[in-house]
């Protein structure tokens, strides 16, 4: 029997991808690796890691697996961000279950949007595994409370990375609020009096990562209220930011309610 002519059925075409993880490796230390992470890694046909990934973060990576070091160094690049997101896509065709392997945390500093949005652009599906950011794991190990009662009420994580050799100060920091949602009313007003437009996209995340998830999206101006249809049972967090507005309302778990 000749399957040469044989065209391939929809359900071919459209698992004609793998899935890539993009996974947080934390900042060095295997025993920071999440369980997720392990499990990501341990079932991954291919992995495509950076260059800040220990040694014996490497040896957690099954022998049978495809390991490509796509690691870029100031001044010394290795592969640029183009080449890996092409990369990217020609192993999520090749394999099932493609990890990409990022120091900390793939959505601090790490460029994991950009992936992210490059591989569900062409369709491919992505999963996140966070990680323990270089802030936290750093600060654990020197014994810096990053926030502390009278001394610290905030945290800003910002890049010393410039292109021109010029430092900037934030032109639009991502802010987070914590144990904000009950003060929804007053951080708006005071955001606005601060300059921030009332367009400037806002999300809430209640019960971030457990089953009963939910994303609620919107702009600044309405925050108060969408902060309202927040039922208050469970944590809160609130992100201000033009990044709020990639914010995805599928989750991870079907379980997860989805809030528009
Ligand atoms: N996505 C990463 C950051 C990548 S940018 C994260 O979430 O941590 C790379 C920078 O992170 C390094 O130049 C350094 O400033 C910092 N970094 C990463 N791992 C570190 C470590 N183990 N100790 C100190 N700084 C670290």
């Amino acid at each position: 029997m000749t399957t040469l002519n044989k065209k391939p059925t929809t359900k071919q075409l459209t698992q004609s991808f793998g899935t890539v993880t993009l996974v947080g490796a934390g900042p060095g230390d295997p025993e920071l690796l999440t369980i997720k992470a392990m499990k990501a890694i341990s079932q991954a046909d291919c992995v495509l890691y950076d260059a800040l990934i220990s040694p014996e973060i490497l040896e957690l990576i099954p022998q049978q697996c495809t390991r490509i070091h796509v690691g870029k160094r100031c001044g010394d690049h290795k592969m640029g961000q183009a080449d890996i997101q092409t990369l990217l896509v020609s192993c999520a065709r090749k394999y099932q279950r493609v990890v990409r392997l990022k120091g900390g945390d793939p959505f601090i500093f790490g460029r994991g949007g950009e992936e992210l949005q490059y591989l569900q652009q062409r369709g491919i599906d992505v999963l996140v595994v966070p990680g323990i950011t270089a802030a936290g794991g750093c600060a654990a190990a020197a014994k810096i409370p990053l926030t502390h009662r009278h001394l610290g009420n905030a945290l800003v994580l910002q890049s010393g990375h410039s292109q021109h050799g010029e430092f900037d100060l934030p032109q639009n920091p991502t802010r987070v609020f914590y144990m904000g949602a009950k003060q929804a009313g007053a951080i708006t007003a005071r955001l606005l009096t601060e300059g921030l437009h009332e367009s400037t996209p806002i999300a809430i995340i209640a019960n971030g990562t457990l089953p009963n998830q939910q994303v609620i999206k919107g702009v600044l101006m309405d925050l108060p209220h969408l902060a309202g249809q927040y039922s208050g049972a469970g944590p809160a967090l609130i992100v201000v930011g033009e990044v709020a507005a990639m914010a995805e309302l599928s989750t991870q778990k079907s379980s997860q309610r989805q809030v528009a």
